[in-house]
Formats: structure tokens, C-alpha cells, sequence
């Protein structure tokens, strides 16, 4: 008979193990043990059976941060069905595109969206709909009352796909990253080990669930080794100095970490009980990294990592940790740095990421061109550019694709610069990032109008963008310019834009 590779069954032990223990607590939601998660999961694929969702259909999620969330991604999981995690502030024109690409079998939304979403439902044609409100209940929770609370996990190859994470591209239209129940065994099983997790570990969980970060990086570590979640429905910062003492664990983006030092109570009493600070996502300033070691006590672990590929290198746990580096790769990582032509360089030199490895996704979803583009002899093409040091450390200094991270968001300008093109008062517009003491960087626009005459009301602008793109993608502000800089092949010169007005915010 072949083997069961499905990536539940590992979770499972740590969740078997630990039955009696608290899995989410917090002031959110009231407490749920791990034996009543293992239930709950269980009724959750039962329900899916019945509305006919089997391995490879997919499931689309817009919900909110809530433990049956939770519990309705690891139900996919059990019963093979490809769980796709979907943004919350995600737009109707937005959502269009991603039910195009996936023909979902099932879209669970936010009971307060429904309404708004009815025209898109109708008009593609879903199957099932199902609500799930901010506390849990609606009709996805009202569906598995009398269902049985045991359930047989399917059986999957380890290629078989678990998960879709829609990453923005820098042509505008976003792709379907594919990652395998393999890619997820061995990411998860490898950062438990090399972070060390205990039993008695307490993860506050303060991140989104639609990202890698905090649906896997965070989620899969507590899971794995039974560890009991402070499960925060969204990051508040109140509420993680109230929850610090109790934990020891903290997973973030830089932004977490800055919001922490603006707080008086912040303090190695605070931290007495905390074992490990967690970065990524975006990168953690030097003089972050040095302020909370002054303010906490504890230098905070950064690790690298993206939807495509899951972690890919992490400062150690019991060694120095240098600010400004990612770490070393994961051990059985293997990756090259090279120019643009595909050269391998040196070490000491500047050049993009390429990696291999069983965490490494399966290939773009229905877009085998993309993903024959974005790989090389077997190497996935990271298009963050990197310099390694003798001793394997590497530093990322900068990213070739046009990528702009704003509070741990990744903002393509393309998708944006394609929206406001679409306006008659807007003839072109170059979107750009610039530092921001919150967000790390802040998305701006410079636009040259169709009639120089014409008055423009920045302010209109933002509230019609919002009625398109999610509120982080958003500019913070709109500059109206005669023209935009270019270079002799016409290029626009974003590096002379952000010159400018990189002091916008600072
Ligand atoms: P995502 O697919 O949303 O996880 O974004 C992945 C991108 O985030 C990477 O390609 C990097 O450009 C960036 N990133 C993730 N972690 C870090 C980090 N620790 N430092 C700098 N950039 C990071």
C-alpha cells in the first residue's frame, strides 16, 4: 500500500499528543483544547465530503482570523482539497480574478462581505457558499452541528498540492504559488527543529492567515509540537504587551517590533518568560534589532523567506545572531548566487538569489510558462538580490523584481501604475517606495495627468483607488509631476523618484 504523505498526519501527532492542553487561547475567542481542534477539523472535512469537495478542489478563504479559520484550513489538508488563502482587504475586482483562475468548489467569506460578494458568487457560478463572522459563528459554523467528529485523513502523494498563495507579479496579474503537502512537511519539520520548540513553548499569535508567515511558519510550529497558541484575532499592540509575560514566543513583521519599542512598558521584566523573537517578511533594521536588544533584553532571530518557496534561511538559535543578515540557508537548502546572465559568482559578491530544495513550490497554478521563466537548471530564480560572506551568511541588499514591502505587504507598482492608468485624468504614473518609520516602506505615486490644466484632487484620487485595490496597496500620497525622469531607452527612472522623495515620511 503506498504511504500516506498527507501533511495533516504530522501535525496530527502533536496535536494527538497534546489533547488536553489549551491549542487557542487569548482574549478573542474562548479557549479551545487541542482535542476539541482534532474534532473540530475532523467535522470540518466531514462537512466538506458532503458538499461533494474532494481531493484537488479547491477552497477559497476570505474570512476572518478566527480558530474555526483555522480549523477549516486544516480540514482541507485531511481531505486533500487545495486550501487558497485570500487577503482580507481584497477587492471585488480583485476577487474576480482569483475565482476565474481557480473555479473554486467552495468560497467562504466574511458574513459581512456576503452581500457585496452575491453579483461575483452568481456570476461565476459557485457551487457552495459558506459565512464565517468575526466570532466564529455563521453559516459555515452552523453547517457542522450533528456532523461526526471523526474522520479518516485522505490519503495524498507528497507532490499532491496543499496550498495556493497568490503572489503579485511584476507584469500586474497575480500568480498561484503551488506548494505540496511535502513542501510544507519539510519546512515545518526543519524550523521546529532549528528553533528549538518545546512542548511547553506559548507562540503569541498576532499574524494574518492569508500569508505564509502566520498560516505556516507560525501555525505549523505550535501545531507540530503541541504547543498552546495566544491567538489575537489582529495585531493590537495593548493587547501583546498584555499577553508577553505569558508567552515564549513571538512571530512578527519588523513592523511588530517597531510598534513594540514605542511602548513605556516594554522591558526585560516584560520578557522575563520569552525564549525566542521572530522576524521576517520584510527586512529588520539594524537599529531595531540593537534598540529592542537594549529595551527587551533579547536579540530578535531573522529569518528570510518567500510564499514560493517557504523559509529558506534563518539566523541560528544558539549562536550570534548579526543584524542586517538573514542567517544561514536551511540545511537542506541548496542555493547559488548569480548575475543576470545566470553566471554563478563568488562569495563576496552581489548577485540574485537561486535556490533548491524539497520546500521549493510545484510551479505557478495553470501558468507552466511563468514558472518555466522563473527557474533555472532546477534553481528557483528568488529575484531578491543577495551577498553571501565566507562563512555562508547572507545579507539581502535589495530586490531586482520592482517589489515594494509595506508593513510586511508585498505592493507590486505594476498592478497599481496599470489601475490608476485606467483613469482619463491620469496619463501615466510611476509607483514607488519610499521609508516609512511604520510600515518600513510607504507606497507612493508620481502621475502626469492627461491635461496639464486640469486641477487634481489628490484625496478623490485615494477614495477611488480604494474602491479597487486593497487599502495597503493604496498610496499614502499622490504627486502630480509635468513628466516622468527616463532614461535613453525610455525607461522610467524609479531610482531618481525615490531619490526625491525618499524623505517623504521621514
Ligand atoms: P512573500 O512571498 O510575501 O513572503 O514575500 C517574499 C519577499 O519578502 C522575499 O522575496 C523578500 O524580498 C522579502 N523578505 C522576506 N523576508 C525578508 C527579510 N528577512 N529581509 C528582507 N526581505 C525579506
Amino acid at each position: 500500500m503506498p504511504t500516506n504523505a498527507n501533511f495533516y498526519l504530522s501535525l496530527q501527532q502533536g496535536i494527538q499528543a497534546s489533547y488536553s492542553k489549551p491549542c487557542i487561547s487569548g482574549p478573542d475567542f474562548p479557549e479551545l483544547t487541542y482535542l476539541e481542534l482534532e474534532k473540530l477539523t475532523a467535522q470540518t472535512a466531514n462537512l466538506l465530503k458532503g458538499l461533494n469537495i474532494n481531493a484537488g478542489a479547491r477552497v477559497l478563504a476570505q474570512t476572518p482570523k478566527t480558530p474555526l479559520a483555522i480549523a477549516l484550513y486544516l480540514a482541507c489538508l485531511r481531505s486533500g482539497a487545495i486550501y487558497v488563502p485570500l487577503n482580507n482587504g481584497y477587492t471585488n475586482d480583485e476577487l474576480d480574478y482569483f475565482i476565474e483562475d481557480t473555479k473554486p468548489d467552495l468560497f467562504v467569506c466574511s458574513t459581512s462581505q456576503r452581500r457585496k460578494l452575491e453579483e461575483l458568487f452568481a456570476k461565476h457560478n459557485i457551487p457552495s457558499v459558506l459565512e464565517l463572522d468575526e466570532n466564529g459563528h455563521g453559516s459555515l459554523f452552523d453547517s457542522l452541528k450533528e456532523l461526526p467528529d471523526e474522520h479518516e485523513v485522505e490519503p495524498v502523494d507528497a507532490d499532491d498540492i496543499a496550498v495556493i498563495i497568490y503572489t503579485s507579479g511584476t507584469t500586474g496579474k497575480p500568480k498561484g504559488a503551488m506548494l505540496s503537502h511535502g513542501n510544507l512537511d519539510n519546512n515545518s519539520k526543519s524550523l521546529y527543529s532549528l528553533w528549538g520548540w518545546q512542548k511547553d513553548d506559548v507562540l503569541i499569535h498576532a499574524l494574518p492567515i492569508f500569508h505564509i508567515h502566520g498560516l505556516f511558519v507560525a501555525l505549523h510550529s505550535a501545531l507540530l509540537g503541541g504547543s498552546s497558541m495566544l491567538f489575537l484575532s489582529r495585531f493590537d499592540v495593548k493587547q501583546l504587551i498584555q499577553l508577553i509575560p505569558k508567552a515564549t514566543v513571538l512571530m512578527g513583521v519588523p513592523t511588530f517590533y517597531t510598534r513594540l519599542l514605542q511602548e513605556d512598558a516594554l522591558n526585560p521584566e516584560l520578557c522575563r518568560n520569552m525564549r525566542l523573537f521572530v522576524s521576517g517578511s520584510a527586512p529588520l533594521l539594524e537599529e531595531t534589532f540593537k534598540e529592542f536588544y537594549e529595551r527587551s533584553g533579547h536579540q530578535i532571530l531573522e529569518r528570510y523567506g518567500m510564499s514560493e518557496t517557504g523559509i529558506l534561511a534563518s539566523n541560528p538559535l544558539n549562536d550570534e545572531r548579526i543584524p542586517g543578515t538573514v542567517g544561514l540557508a536551511l540545511p537542506e537548502v541548496t542555493y547559488r548566487v548569480c548575475n543576470d546572465d545566470g553566471k554563478v559568482l563568488s562569495p563576496g559578491s552581489i548577485g540574485t538569489l537561486q535556490v533548491k530544495g524539497p520546500n521549493i513550490f510545484k510551479g505557478y497554478w495553470r501558468n507552466p510558462e511563468k514558472t518555466k521563466q522563473e527557474f533555472r537548471d532546477g534553481y528557483f530564480i528568488t529575484g531578491d538580490l543577495v551577498k553571501e560572506a565566507d562563512d555562508g551568511r547572507i545579507s539581502i541588499v535589495g530586490r531586482n523584481k520592482d517589489l515594494i514591502i509595506s508593513g510586511g505587504f508585498n505592493v507590486y507598482p505594476k498592478e497599481i501604475e496599470l489601475v490608476m492608468d485606467d483613469f482619463e485624468t491620469i496619463l501615466e504614473s510611476a509607483v514607488v517606495g519610499v521609508n516609512h518609520p511604520d510600515f518600513g516602506e510607504a507606497v507612493i505615486a508620481i502621475v502626469v495627468l492627461s491635461n496639464p490644466d486640469q486641477a487634481f484632487d489628490e484625496q478623490a484620487m485615494i477614495n477611488l483607488l480604494k474602491d479597487r485595490l486593497a487599502a495597503y496597496k493604496v498610496p499614502k500620497k499622490i504627486i502630480v509631476k509635468p513628466e516622468l525622469p527616463r532614461n535613453t531607452m525610455g525607461k522610467v527612472q524609479k531610482n531618481l523618484l525615490r531619490e526625491e522623495y525618499g524623505k517623504l515620511f521621514i
